[in-house]
């Protein structure tokens, strides 16, 4: 069996940028490209953030292109999740269903899913109104309504970048305080077109081709009410898909992967040859530039890495 010098686990903007660096750099290089490949912004609409498209570009198509620059230098894919992982050994093992592959060096790049909330009309709608990222979408609601459900600090953090486009953005939380930290708290409080509603969960969202409104119900009365807007942000955390390496490299309480960086590598995990890159580690940042960014470190970290190695 072929030994891969690069197995990149993941296909958004991290794991492709990581495979157009390590071809490029002449590493035989697999991309474990994962069932939904593309990453989240294949569930997007028009990206406008993203450098060097001045007119937007469609989530879908962004990742095509990327894809054919990425197989342009021969990276060799395969469009189906890994099952399992082995990292007790160099090479490092992945398998795919019955299928094994194996990599001198392995990049993580398998990112997060933000989180829904399984609303009957939420799938219909998301990228019409129903979004769970204000720096990628909340351009397109300027001075429109706006609901955030949410109450840790990401929905005060979307709650506030809204708050500076939209008319009005209304906070919908299911209980009766945030668990947000209390400077965020404060400056919610403080901004004028931001209110919010407690003890209340989202039941559905509203409309037809775009969201026309939220309905809400009070936990403990059962009272429903409908909020006339235009968007509903959903902010209620994501999800690092980390499952197949737990208790093989360093992971945090929520899942995300622990960066272990050295002056030489700074996308090292805490096995040496492994590196992450993206949203599967940075859970702050979150977005397609960032993890593009991070994903040409990591190349770049397996690239000297493995000159390292006896080969
Ligand atoms: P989080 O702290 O886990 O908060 C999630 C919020 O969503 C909670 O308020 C929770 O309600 C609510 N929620 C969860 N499931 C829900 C559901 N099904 N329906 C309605 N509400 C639901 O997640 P996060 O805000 O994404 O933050 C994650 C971590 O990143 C935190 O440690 C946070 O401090 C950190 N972070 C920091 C910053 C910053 O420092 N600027 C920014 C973003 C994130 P309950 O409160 O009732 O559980």
């Amino acid at each position: 069996m072929a030994v891969y010098d690069v197995i990149v686990l993941g296909s958004g903007p991290a794991g492709l940028t990581a495979a157009i660096y390590a071809t490029r750099a002449n590493l035989k290089t697999l991309v474990i490209a994962g069932q939904i490949a593309g990453g989240q912004l294949m569930l997007t609409t028009d990206v406008e953030n993203y450098p060097g498209f001045p007119s937007g570009i469609l989530g879908p198509e962004l990742m095509e292109l990327w894809r054919k620059q990425a197989e342009r230098f021969d990276a060799q894919f395969v469009d189906d999740n890994a099952t399992k992982i082995a990292l007790r050994q160099n090479p490092f093992k992945v398998w795919v269903e019955q299928d094994v592959y194996e990599g001198r060096s392995l990049v993580v790049t398998t990112g997060a899913m933000a989180k829904y909330l399984g609303l009957p009309n939420e799938e219909r709608l998301k990228g019409k109104g129903v979004s769970a990222c204000a720096t990628c979408d909340g351009f397109f609601f300027k001075n429109l309504d706006v609901v955030v459900v949410g109450g840790g600090d990401t929905a005060m953090e979307e709650s506030l970048y809204l708050a500076k486009l939209c008319k009005t953005v209304t906070i919908v939380h299911r209980r009766d305080q945030f668990r947000a930290s209390k400077i965020m708290q404060d400056r919610v409080f403080a901004t004028k077109n931001t209110k919010v509603i407690w003890d209340h969960t989202v039941t559905d969202v509203l409309g037809d081709k775009k969201v026309e409104g939220v309905r809400i119900q009070h936990v403990k009365t059962g009272a429903t009410q409908d909020l006339k807007v235009q968007g509903l942000f959903i902010a209620i955390g994501h999800e690092p898909a980390t499952d197949l390496l737990r208790g093989q490299i360093d992971i945090d309480a929520r899942g995300y992967i622990v960066l272990h960086p050295t002056p030489e590598f700074h996308t090292a995990t805490s096995l040496p040859g492994v590196f992450a890159a993206g949203d599967v580690h940075d859970h702050r940042y979150r977005q397609a530039v960032t993890a593009a960014g991070y994903g040409c470190m990591a190349a770049l970290d397996a690239e000297r890495w493995l000159q390292g190695q006896p080969h």
